[in-house]
């Protein structure tokens, strides 16, 4: 065997013993409320297809038109071979959404999140992030080669505490998730703002399990505390609620004109494919134009937790639609995980490193799409699994 392959064989065989390796399933179907994995139809309590958008017809006409008039690929950066059009409209309804000046497109969330944080600050500069940020955010801050002081979760007293550190600072930014992914928790933002102006330091949110669950009409956190003047960067994605691909930055004019001059993961990668814009656009009207659509992905996930803790789950408190079922050892949540499949349901179990060493958990996502007998079925699939397992 090559030296490589016998290396990396040793750490596989570590994860495995410790339940940590992970592998791709491979799905058959569209994503919505059932998927189908090796012939089997599966309820999905694990995706971030919020408001059930991935294949709602609007959607996927949307990304067929687009296709059939300016193809697939985008062919090269957007600054080398231009812009395609559903990209450049894409940007305009976004801004006119979220009421701020400019908004820029990025291939995904991580790398708008990489690209923004990375072009913003550098060497002399400091950036403040929440202990349990998205990845794409802990990367950013690394790739910066600025100075990383992390707070504790959602504790705006240990930012203070940096931030009166850091008064030496070039500049400074602070980042956050709006909405944590595996927690479900929101962040302390008005608090933040307070101490941003305080301190003369910027902010930056990561809205991208705050699009089109939190706040009116599903314009995210920031939107439901009024505090759209006071953010300087305003991330979200387009993969999760609106059922596509990409993200977007936004802010003020001047943000875009520099990303656009400065982000590295905007500069040199392509542009999103056309089709992928024009399906994030279908599915932005659809949210607008079906708000029940948002009620009803929080009835179903109120719903949930009512019933999983009335069953003797313990459920960490969470303000938005993600139900962390709290589980502990790796071991266990990787027994739950495969019980409830056995039993058709599909939820993932996450384990350290995205969570904390004995916090894994079923992070258990229901979604609008969702009825009340497939949200019965799964409850059921959750007590039996839980008392074999015994974590109930
Ligand atoms: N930010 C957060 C908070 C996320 O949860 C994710 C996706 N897991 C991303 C950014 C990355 O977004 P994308 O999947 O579009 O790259």
């Amino acid at each position: 065997m090559r030296i490589l392959d016998g290396e990396l064989t040793s750490v596989l065989e570590r994860l495995e013993n410790e339940a940590l390796l992970r592998r791709v399933r491979i799905i058959r179907s569209a994503h919505g409320a059932e998927v189908e994995f090796d012939g089997r139809r599966m309820l999905m309590l694990s995706s971030n297809n919020y408001l059930d958008l991935a294949a709602h017809p609007a959607v996927k006409r949307a990304a067929i038109e687009a296709v059939e008039r300016y193809g697939v690929g985008a062919a090269a950066s957007r600054l080398v071979a231009g812009s395609i059009e559903p990209v450049h409209r894409l940007e305009q309804s976004l801004a006119h959404f979220k009421r701020v000046e400019a908004v820029l497109i990025f291939g995904s969330g991580y790398l708008a999140n990489m690209g923004a944080i990375s072009a913003l600050v550098g060497p002399g500069d400091v950036v403040f992030s929440d202990e349990i940020n998205h990845a794409s955010l802990i990367d950013g801050c690394r790739v910066s080669r600025a100075t990383v002081k992390v707070y504790r979760h959602r504790d705006a007293h240990h930012l203070k505490v940096l931030l009166e550190e850091s008064a030496d600072a070039g500049r400074r930014l602070i980042v956050t998730d709006s909405v944590f992914s595996m927690d479900g928790d929101l962040a302390p933002l008005a608090e933040i703002v307070e101490l941003a102006g305080e301190f003369r330091a910027a902010v930056m949110v990561d809205e991208a399990h705050g699009i089109g669950v939190i706040g009116p009409g599903g314009r995210g956190l920031v939107a439901e505390l009024g505090l759209e003047n006071e953010i300087d960067v305003q991330v979200g994605t387009l993969s999760k609620a609106l059922g596509a691909q990409g993200a977007y930055v936004g802010g003020s004019r001047v943000l875009i004109n520099f990303l656009i001059n400065r982000a590295r993961c905007f500069i040199y990668t392509t542009g999103l494919a056309p089709a992928l814009a024009a399906a994030a656009e279908a599915a932005l009207h659809v949210m607008i134009d079906e708000p029940e659509r948002i009620a009803r992905l929080h009835a179903n996930a109120a719903y949930m937790r009512a019933a999983l803790t009335a069953a003797g789950f313990r459920l960490s408190p969470t303000e938005s639609s993600i139900l962390p079922v709290m589980i502990g050892s790796a071991q266990d949540a990787l027994a739950m995980a495969e019980q409830l499949f056995d039993r058709g349901v599909y939820v993932v179990a996450i384990r350290p490193p995205p969570v904390p060493p004995n916090s894994a958990r079923l992070r258990v996502t229901p979604t609008a799409g969702h009825s009340r007998a497939d949200l019965d079925r799964a409850i059921a699939a959750f007590v039996e699994s839980g008392r074999e397992v015994g974590v109930i």
